[in-house]
Parts: C-alpha cells; structure tokens; sequence
C-alpha cells in the first residue's frame, strides 16, 4: 500500500493530516515565490452566481483564493470562457485580481460535456493573451477542474512554469457512488483525468482522502500531492454580530424575523446545487418518513431548499417539486432560487440544522459555511465530510443514504434542544479552522514548492524536446531565444486553432 508520510489511504479519513504532502517546503527565503498566476476556470466562471447549472464550490473557491493570494501580493489572472457576448475582454474582480473572458465555442447553451471540442479554441485564446506579454507575465499556472487541466498542461510547457492543479471533483470517485438512475461520467473524462494527473507538477487535494484517492484511482505521485483545506470567508459566515453576546440562538431568531420564518418551527435547511449528487431528493424522503412517524411535527416544521437545478437534475428541473407533492409534504417545503451568498448567511442563521446527504463531494463548503454562522449539520459520511463536519461536536454523520437514518438524526435534534445548542456553539468553533487566510497561504507553499523543483512534464510518446497538448499533436518545445511568439507564428504553431 502506497504510504503518504505515513497516512494510509481510506484510513481514518477524519484526521487532519500536514498540509504538504509533497516534498519539503524550500527555506521562507527562497526566492520562489510567484509573482503572478495564471488561473484556469475553463468551464465555469467566478462571476456566476452558485448554486445552480455549472456554479458552485470551485468558483466560491476560485473567487476566494484569488483574492487571499492578491492579498498576499501574487496577481492572479483567471481565465474563464465567455458565456456572452456582451461580456468585455476582462473584468478587474479585486485588487490584483482580472477575469479575462477567452471566446471559445458558441456563448451560450454550450453544454460542459461539449466543452473537450473547444479546448483548443480556448488554449489558443489562453495563449494569444500571453503572447501579447513579456514571455515571463505568468509564473505559475494553477487550473481548476480536468478540462483546465488540459489548457494548463500545454500551457505549462509553452511558456516554461509549473502546472498546480486541483481536481475539484474526479469521474472515479463520483462514478463509485453514484445515486441511483444517475448518469455515470464518461471514459473520455476518466482518461482526460489522467493524463492531467501525470502532466501537473503538483496536485491540491481538499483533504488526505482526496489525496488517497489521486493515488488509488490515478496512479498519482505521491511526492506531487498535497493536501489543502479549503476554506471558507469567515468575515461572511458567522454567527449575528449584534447579538453574539446573547449567543447563536438570538442570531436564529433574528434571521428567521427578517425571512418571514415561523420562531419555533423546526427547519433542516437544504443548500446546493440540484441534483442527484447532491441528494436533496433523500432530505424530501427523510420529512416524509419523519411526518409519518410524528404527525405532531407538521405544525411546526418547515424544510427549505436553495438552489437550482444542475447537472443530471437539469433533465428534470421540476423534479423535486414533483417528488414532495408525490410524498404529500408541499406544505413543508420551501423552494428558493440560488441567493447571493450575503443572503444565504440568514438562511444559514435561521436553520436549526443543515442537511448535506451527497453521495460524493470533495470537500462541501456548505457545511461549514453553515456552522460557521452557528448551525450544526446532518451530512452523509462521504468524500470531505468527515473533515468538514467533527462528528458528534458540530453535527452528525449519517453513514449510508437511507431516509429512515436521516429521519432519526432530524428527529433526534428535533427532541434535544440543549444538545443542538451545544453543537451550534462548537460548530463556529470548528469552522473557524477553515479560514481562508490560512487556505492561500499553504496554497502559496505548493506553488513555492512547485516553482522550487520544477521540471519539463513528462510525455510519454515522444522524445525529451516535445510536449504534448494531449488531445492534438506533439509540438516542438520553444527554446527561450525564441520567445517571445507574436500572433501570426503562434496561429501557425497552434494550426489556426
Ligand atoms: N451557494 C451560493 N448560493 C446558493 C447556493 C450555494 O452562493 O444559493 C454557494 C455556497 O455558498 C457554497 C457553494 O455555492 O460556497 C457550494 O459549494 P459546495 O462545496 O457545498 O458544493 P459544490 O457546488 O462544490 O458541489
């Protein structure tokens, strides 16, 4: 079994583990602190509003790390496809921080599974911005997601700087426990996973079992993983500051005022994109069971559901609706579209419990949003969870997806009001570990290190002076003197692309 100093995959997923994996940190005086990073968020933007289609954690994440890293003084430059036309070339989002919108492929009602045919058209765009720049303007590259993946392994070639990538969400795992009738990720995605993998020279993982699982299902190195711990805007998320001193239970009542919800009810709050993944359908089933069980709670129960619908559920965008009408409990829940996250702050403060039933998720920011305003969780015991959530402290993991289990758990809180007060209270104290502060300066470590023991990616097929884009031909690796390429030689070297 492959050991990652000495933390064993699948193995007590629960315990916080060193931040780098990787090799040792270069000394604080090294000169190899990025000055600039390009960053690649081929598929989605930073400027979308989560919670809904292809918006979610990673552009929260992408967002937040950008800013903590401009902070720190290395720019970020985020490259996203544009999604309209009326969109400018860029947007300056912060202080250091630019979204350039790269135009490739149709703007809009271009699916994520149709993105692989625009790669090309986007890496050209990618490239065309460098090219109008010193050879020199980025760096580092740190991409986001396998299909960015792609851009940044040839990128990094190109222009001589390391690949950090984070996979945000990989085909095996999700493919390993998938809901059921949901549609499974395709082959080309699990290989274009891989040779991501190979190609970058560091890899972020959320968590250690993120990090197990780059190793088990891609072989990667574990030499070039490393585990960071996302994390989450603590300026934002917390408890009601004018009634701190009166505890999170005043802050509830406060926000349930301001969201026109009843003072005493009992309300599991779901967050998230909608979609099989993410199991809301398994919340609307576990209040079903729970009313059946406790009638009484009807009066004062209220289940509400932000977001929209997203990926699979996209074929089905009422389908939830459907299910609580079919399950008779319309009259509980509560349908609200995706919210900015300034509002979900109130619908963290007024929930008595957050319910995360995913079948997989890497990390799930939502959960600790949640008890960082004060709220404890009910959450599956899967993926980033177990470190997101302090079982039994913050909240309670539910092994399994059977809605009698989830019942129980609601129906516990529902009867121990003191023991959901305590949880509340250590809730903010757990999420206060997950600042982003802390996040972007170990990210800043990687990237330190990557910079440190960089090295031309391997590629398989061809001899030493030849990279590979992965999906086209090999190209001829540039030697410094050649560079820099201005538009026409670049067009040539990418055949028009
Ligand atoms: N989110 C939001 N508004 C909504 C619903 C969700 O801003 O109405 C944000 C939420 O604050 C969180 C992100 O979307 O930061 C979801 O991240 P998570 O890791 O929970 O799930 P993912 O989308 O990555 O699967």
């Amino acid at each position: 079994m492959t050991r990652l100093n000495g933390w064993r995959p699948g193995r007590d997923a629960t315990r916080r583990i060193p931040t780098l994996l990787g090799p040792p940190r270069p000394p604080a005086a090294a000169p190899f602190r990025p000055r600039r990073v390009a960053m690649l968020s081929v598929h989605t933007s930073p400027l979308h509003q989560p919670g809904t289609g292809d918006a979610g954690g990673m552009n929260v994440y992408i967002v937040e790390l950008a800013k903590r890293l401009a902070a720190i003084d290395i720019e970020v430059e985020i490259f996203t496809r544009a999604t309209s036309a009326a969109l400018p070339p860029s947007v300056e989002l912060a202080p250091g921080v630019l979204v350039r919108h790269v135009a490739a492929g149709p703007y809009e009602g271009l699916a994520k599974e149709n993105l692989p045919a625009q790669l090309c058209a986007f890496t050209h765009g990618v490239m065309r911005t460098w090219a109008d720049h010193r050879p020199d303007h980025y760096d580092l590259i740190h991409s986001h997601y396998w299909l960015s993946g792609h851009v940044g392994r040839l990128a990094a070639h190109r222009w001589g700087v390391p690949l950090v990538h984070t996979m945000h969400t990989m085909a095996k795992v999700k493919n390993a426990s998938l809901a059921e009738g949901d549609t499974p990720e395709p082959a080309s995605r699990v290989s274009g996973e891989t040779q991501v993998v190979e190609s970058a020279h560091r890899l972020i993982a959320n968590t250690g079992k993120e990090a197990a699982e780059l190793l088990h299902h891609y072989d990667a190195d574990p030499r070039r993983v490393a585990v960071v711990h996302p994390g989450v805007n603590l300026d934002r998320f917390r408890p009601e500051v004018a009634t701190a001193e009166s505890g999170v239970e005043a802050g509830r009542m406060a926000a349930r005022a301001r969201l026109g919800l009843p003072r005493d009810a009992l309300i599991p709050l779901f967050v998230g994109r909608i979609q099989p993944l993410k199991a809301p359908d398994l919340l609307l089933r576990a209040v079903a069971r729970l009313l059946q069980e406790r009638p009484g709670l009807r009066e004062r129960i209220v289940v509400p559901v932000v977001g929209g619908p997203s990926g699979s559920g996209l074929t089905e965008p009422e389908g939830l609706q459907k299910l609580a009408a079919c399950l008779g409990i319309s009259d509980v829940v509560l349908f609200h579209p995706p919210v900015a996250q300034d509002h979900l702050t109130d619908w963290y403060r007024a929930a008595s419990v957050l319910v995360m039933p995913s079948y997989s998720e890497s990390f799930g920011l939502v959960a600790v949003e949640a008890q960082a305003c004060g709220t404890p969780v009910i959450a599956a015991e899967v993926g980033g969870l177990p470190v997101a959530v302090r079982d039994g402290v913050s909240g309670v993991l539910v092994p399994g997806h059977q809605p009698a289990d989830y019942a129980r758990a609601l129906s516990d809180f529902a009867d121990t009001p003191m023991r959901a007060a305590r949880m509340a209270e250590a809730a903010v104290v757990h999420a206060r570990s997950f600042g982003w502060p802390s996040a972007a300066a170990a990210t800043a470590d990687v990237y330190r290190a990557a910079l440190h023991d960089r090295r031309p990616p391997p590629c398989a097929a061809c001899p030493r002076d030849v990279v590979t884009s992965g999906e086209g031909p090999c190209l001829p690796r540039l030697l410094p003197s050649e560079r820099p390429v201005g538009h026409s030689s670049l067009d040539r070297l990418l055949g028009g692309a």
